[in-house]
């Protein structure tokens, strides 16, 4: 299988290759990121995306009920039976009209994709059977990463199914949801609490893993990003086959928007759509680095040609003010995207847009998706939040066709939603002030009601 795929640095001006056998987390040459790369004209691409309907009818091959492996034909990185497979991916896209109307869409124009029905409740499934898979590819007996949470859940589930290879697990310490510390630790993941946030257990993993020959899954991992392009493969699928006009999704590392940019640039190039749609990025307030670099220094993709002294002047910058992400949304509470560059092409490929919300406005958007759905995560609101805000814009107009990713599960982060919920001030004041949120305008407060039948019938009734 290997014969017609490669890792391939993503500076055109560079352009370096090297096998898919060797394990890769930058170009040895120049340093920056990679791509897989496919010699398309060799290998069996379909000829329509309808053509991948066929393997509706194989639940019964493991790798072809993964919503990720039946399109195996569009990620031909590894042999079909050595891919690995929890049975993620079966996620579903659900058109809500009660979102619709809070972000001001026309009813039925409003898409949510819920990647929180992943096996381990969010979208890094979809990447991590892909990293995993070709971990094994090369024997690898370890794997790790750094994580802000679910990164860290999705590799210990893999390991505790494959009962090949051990993970383990960096994070920064108090900043991770309780949902995803509970998963690590009760799949026997190896649990390290780094004394810092994500940005330093980010800058120790990728130190460690080198000096240890431990297999790194963090998205900087290019086979990652391969799963992840299904996301968009399956909303195409859950459309007939039709391009929506928007993807909405939260940035924090950037993996999820560089592989949509991916996804859609190679359909395109294969001639299975024929137009591409457009993506908008949001980042959280409190961790705006994409934010202030596309739209403040106005830093571009510009065909692999990028300002890297701008972005490096933009770090620096940052190290000597000292700023730390910082928001309620833990999942995008990053400041140093590892894919910023990669994120800058899907945006020049997808004619993209970036925005900012507050973690008010996550979490308001937040309580729209349980009223109104399955509920999601904080860091997911924000597609929603940044929706809303394009609407009022008018950069997103009520008639466009709009699919917002809801990355991660509503139980994810029970801590943020109960505070928002529940009426308490000294909850508000722990959890929530703190962020800069001042309102809990959709709060569906429980009703406290004295242990007696009458007072029970009152209070219901109201
Ligand atoms: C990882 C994660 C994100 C951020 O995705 P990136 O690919 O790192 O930009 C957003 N939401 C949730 C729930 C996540 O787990
Ligand atoms: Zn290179």
């Amino acid at each position: 299988m290997s014969d017609h795929v490669c890792q391939k640095c993503i500076d055109p001006n560079c352009g370096a290759t090297f096998s898919v056998d060797e394990v890769l987390t930058a170009c040895p040459k120049c340093g920056n990121l990679l791509d897989i790369s496919y010699e398309w004209d060799k290998l069996p691409v379909p000829k329509s995306l309808k053509e991948v309907e066929k393997y509706w009818a194989m639940r019964d091959v493991p790798q072809r009920f993964s919503g990720v492996w039946k399109f195996h034909d569009l990620l031909p990185f590894a042999d079909l039976e050595k891919c690995v497979t929890v049975g993620e991916g079966q996620t579903i896209l659900q058109n809500s009209r009660g979102v619709a109307k809070y972000t001001g869409m026309n009813e039925g124009n409003l898409f949510l994709q819920y990647e929180g029905m992943n096996p381990s409740g969010s979208f890094k499934d979809n990447g991590m059977c892909a990293a995993t898979t070709h971990a094994s590819m090369v024997g690898a007996t370890r794997a790790a990463c750094a994580s802000t949470g679910n990164t860290s859940a999705s590799l210990a589930l893999y390991c505790s199914c494959l009962h090949t290879m051990k993970a383990v697990i960096f994070i920064g310490d108090g900043k991770i949801a309780y949902g995803k510390l509970s998963q690590a630790l009760d799949y026997g993941a190896q649990t390290l609490q780094i004394h810092g946030d994500f940005d330093d257990a980010m800058a120790r993993v990728k130190e460690v893993s080198k000096k240890l020959g431990i297999y790194l899954v963090n998205s900087v991992n290019p086979f990652r990003l391969e799963g992840q392009k299904t996301i968009m493969f399956r909303v195409l699928e859950a459309l007939r086959w039709n391009v929506p006009d928007w993807i909405v999704v939260p940035g924090g590392n950037l993996g999820n928007s560089s592989s949509f940019g991916k996804a859609f640039h190679e359909l395109y190039e294969l001639g299975l759509i024929d137009r591409i749609p457009r993506l908008a990025v949001i980042n959280a307030a409190g961790a705006d680095t994409l934010f202030r670099v596309f739209n403040e220094e106005k830093i571009r993709w510009n065909g692999g040609n990028t300002d890297r002294a701008k972005i490096n002047a933009f770090f620096k910058q940052m190290n000597d003010e000292g700023r730390r992400a910082n928001t309620i949304a833990s999942a995008i509470e990053i400041n140093r995207p590892v894919n910023l560059e990669k994120c800058l092409r899907a945006l020049e490929w997808c004619n993209g847009v970036v925005r900012k919300v507050s973690d008010q406005q996550i979490l308001d958007a937040k309580s729209q998706v349980g009223a109104c759905g399955f509920g999601c995560e904080p860091a997911s609101a924000a597609s929603v939040a940044g929706t809303k805000l394009l609407r009022e814009e008018g950069v997103i107009a009520p008639t466009d066709r709009v699919v917002c990713i809801l990355t991660g599960h509503q139980l994810k982060d029970p801590t943020a939603t109960v505070a928002y919920h529940c009426g308490d001030p000294k909850k508000f004041d722990e959890v929530l002030r703190p962020h800069g949120v001042t309102t809990c305008a959709f709060a569906n407060n429980p009703i406290k009601v004295e242990n007696d039948v009458d007072d029970i019938v009152r209070a219901i009734e109201g």
